[in-house]
């Protein structure tokens, strides 16, 4: 089996990883709508993570979440002690 370098400060669908892409997708589709960050603020969310050296493969080392997941929900927060969104 071959392991290749794992993808920093890329998504999961940049990682390969359109399987689980999909049910991010997936999760964040049946999320009530109220609780779900709007479109600007997920994309600023995500922009921030795709500048993070603590991003690989789409999974926040901080807390290891799916950053897509994570960054969709309204309330929730960078885990960083930084707390950058
Ligand atoms: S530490 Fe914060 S900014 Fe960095 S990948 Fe995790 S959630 Fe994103």
């Amino acid at each position: 089996m071959e392991y290749g370098k794992p993808c920093t400060r890329c998504l999961l669908e940049q990682a390969g990883r359109q399987d689980t892409a999909k049910l991010i997708e997936e999760k964040i589709a049946i999320m009530p709508p109220k609780m779900r960050a709007d479109e600007p603020l997920y994309k600023s969310r995500l922009d921030i993570c795709l500048s993070c050296d603590d991003l690989v493969g789409g999974v926040c080392m901080k807390c290891g979440c799916y950053v897509q997941l994570r960054a969709a929900a309204k309330q929730s927060h960078c885990p960083s002690s930084k707390r950058q969104w």
